[in-house]
Parts: C-alpha cells; sequence; structure tokens
C-alpha cells in the first residue's frame, strides 16, 4: 500500500515537468507512477510543444503571432523582434475607440463645431 501511495506521488515529478512543456499532465503521472525511472528522464529530455504552448499564450490575449515569420509577439508591436518586418497594428480589441460605435458611426450627424450653436 505504501509503495502505491509513493508511486502516485512520485509520478507527479515527470507529470510537473512534462505539464511545464505543454504536454498531458495525466498521462505523464500515469507513465510517472507506472515506471519513474524511465519516465522521468524522458520528461527531462522531452521537447517542448510548441503548438499547446503557443496556444496557451495565444489565449492570455497579450500576444499575437508574426504574420511574416509565425513567432509570437506583443499584441502592441507594431514591428516584428524576430524578422523586423512591420506587422498590422493592434486589432479592435485592443484600440478601445474602434469598439465604440459612436466614433466611426457612418450615420451619425456631422456637427463640425463639437455640437456648439454659433454665438
Ligand atoms: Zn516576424
Amino acid at each position: 500500500m505504501l509503495v502505491l501511495i509513493l508511486a502516485i506521488l512520485i509520478g507527479l515529478i515527470p507529470a510537473a515537468i512534462a505539464s511545464s512543456k505543454g504536454h498531458n499532465f495525466f498521462l505523464w503521472w500515469l507513465f510517472g507512477a507506472a515506471i519513474w525511472i524511465v519516465a522521468l528522464p524522458c520528461a527531462l529530455f522531452l521537447k517542448p510543444d510548441r503548438k499547446t504552448l503557443d496556444a496557451q499564450v495565444l489565449a492570455t490575449g497579450d500576444s499575437k503571432k508574426c504574420p511574416h515569420c509565425a513567432e509570437l509577439i506583443r499584441r502592441e508591436a507594431n514591428v516584428c523582434r524576430f524578422c523586423g518586418r512591420d506587422v498590422p497594428a493592434a486589432t479592435t480589441a485592443a484600440n478601445p475607440y474602434l469598439g465604440s460605435p459612436s466614433y466611426f458611426d457612418p450615420n451619425r450627424p456631422e456637427t463640425g463645431d463639437l455640437g456648439q450653436s454659433p454665438p
């Protein structure tokens, strides 16, 4: 019984390492609990799962993907730090003025003088 509990606890180590590299925590926990001595070096030398890690970073909304080199850059960036090319300005979610319909409503009457009547 003690061996089983120890295996379950010690399986958390390779699971945590693999999870930090974007891999499935539960599968690596099972692997680590079953054959810990094999799972630990495998987890240490495991390559990071770039797709999963990129998706996690993109989900936070702090980054965007460069359309030229596909590297992750800050959402506010106008120039890519990897390839040096210009990237489109921040999307509507980043600019609070673009999200407001009153600023760019084509049916909005033009006042021209900020709504003040002439003296
Ligand atoms: Zn780039």
